[in-house]
């Protein structure tokens, strides 16, 4: 089973803390479309179209800045070249693009699962965060994603914000319980140095949020989902039972995945199972939109199955399964050394990871998940 990632790099203006490939230039918008069905197209009779594909992902940029007419487009232009066996169809969406009419012909193109950008619904906050809807336009989308009728809908949420309080974040949470949402991924800020966000931190001119106060937004977050039913099984991901995203899964537990459009990400196992590539395209609508697909060579990063197994514990302990020792042991022939054991078992003393036939972390210790990888990753 694999996935297929589609980038649609168009946004309305540069949100200030973003960092991934977008342009604000629409007038390419129709040859972006036939680039990428081009794209699409060139993978027919390719090792890609062997296996059954599970999950497809429409993330940007901004992909409801397509017409519905267009999506449809490139799932059938999808469907003529995969093998589709989409249990899960997930489609980005910004609360000021989306109308009911909208939500009903992505429905009916194979859509099942949308992730709506909120970030949150305090007016002052989406203005410091430069987010093209207001409130009130985050407020009706959500009423509209209710009545859909579509499977899952997820709604995003930025906290860590500089000036953002608990008060504030608790505010955002109780407006999300009115809805009972079934999955919401909440995303820690992050400051990139070439976002506008970082730009004005080098200046001076902002100060990040403590570690401290991070932290206690990490736990009113996890708390406050929690008592809507709605669970964190990855560090920024949290969901009722069975809404859990699979095609997030697919990247955690490294199944192949193919990303099209400028910018996208691949991952792809070599035949022998031994080791496995991976590569993006080149972020460059103009260079995108000129490219001869067919002729491409797919260069990329080869990794071996070391450079994997430590990949596959990243991603795991991201995840509230973790990583089953016996994966690593089969499938990445990975074994733990006497002192990475010593120093899990450390980390188990002091509550931050669980032992047994999965090495995961707990709520404690996905706090410094990245922290907890690199220390396990790099000890004598
Ligand atoms: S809409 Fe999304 S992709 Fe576009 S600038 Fe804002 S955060 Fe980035």
């Amino acid at each position: 089973m694999s996935g297929i990632y589609i980038h649609v790099p168009f946004c309305k203006q540069a949100c200030s803390y973003c960092d991934f490939y977008f342009v604000t230039r629409p007038q390419q918008k129709g040859n972006y479309v036939e680039a990428l069905i081009q794209e699409i197209q060139s993978k027919k009779g390719s090792v890609f179209t062997q296996e059954a594909v599970n999950t497809l992902y429409f993330g940007g940029g901004t992909p409801s800045l397509l017409e519905a007419s267009e999506v449809s487009r490139i799932m059938d232009a999808l469907a003529s070249t995969f093998k589709l066996r989409t249990e899960e169809v997930t489609f980005e969406l910004n609360p000021d693009d989306v109308t009911a009419e909208y939500l009903a012909d992505l429905k009916k193109v194979g859509v099942n699962r949308v992730s709506m950008g909120v970030q949150s619904f305090d007016a002052n906050l989406l203005q410091f965060m430069n987010r093209t809807h207001t409130a009130e336009e985050a407020l009706r989308c959500m009423h509209l994603l209710k009545d859909s009728g579509i499977d899952v809908y997820s709604v995003d949420l930025i906290y860590g914000n500089p000036g953002q309080t608990v008060e504030m974040l608790e505010a955002d949470l109780e407006q999300l319980k009115q809805f009972d949402p079934p999955h919401i991924s909440a995303y820690s800020l992050t400051i990139e140095p070439n976002t506008r966000l970082g730009k004005q931190v080098a200046l001076g001119r902002l100060l990040p949020q403590e570690d401290e106060q991070v932290e206690k937004h990490f736990e009113l977050v996890e708390k406050a989902l929690s008592e809507m039913g709605i669970h964190r099984y990855e560090v920024s991901n949290f969901g009722k039972k069975g809404s859990e995203a699979r095609h997030n899964s697919n990247y955690w537990e490294h199944e192949n995945y193919l990303g099209l459009g400028p910018g996208a990400h691949s991952f792809w196992w070599d035949t022998d199972g031994r080791s496995a590539k991976r590569w993006s395209n080149e972020a460059d609508l103009k260079k995108y939109l000129e490219q001869d697909f067919k002729t491409r060579p797919v260069d990329g990063e080869e990794m071996n199955l070391k450079e994997l197994a430590e990949e596959r514990i990243m991603l795991g302990l991201r995840t509230i399964k973790g990583v089953q020792l016996e994966e690593l042991i089969v499938h990445y022939e990975y074994s733990l050394s006497e002192a990475q054991s010593q120093y899990l078992e450390r980390m188990q003393k002091e509550g931050k990871a669980v032992l047994g036939k999965n090495i995961r972390l707990t709520s404690k210790g996905l706090r410094i998940a990245d922290a907890i990888t690199l220390d396990l990753l790099t000890v004598k």
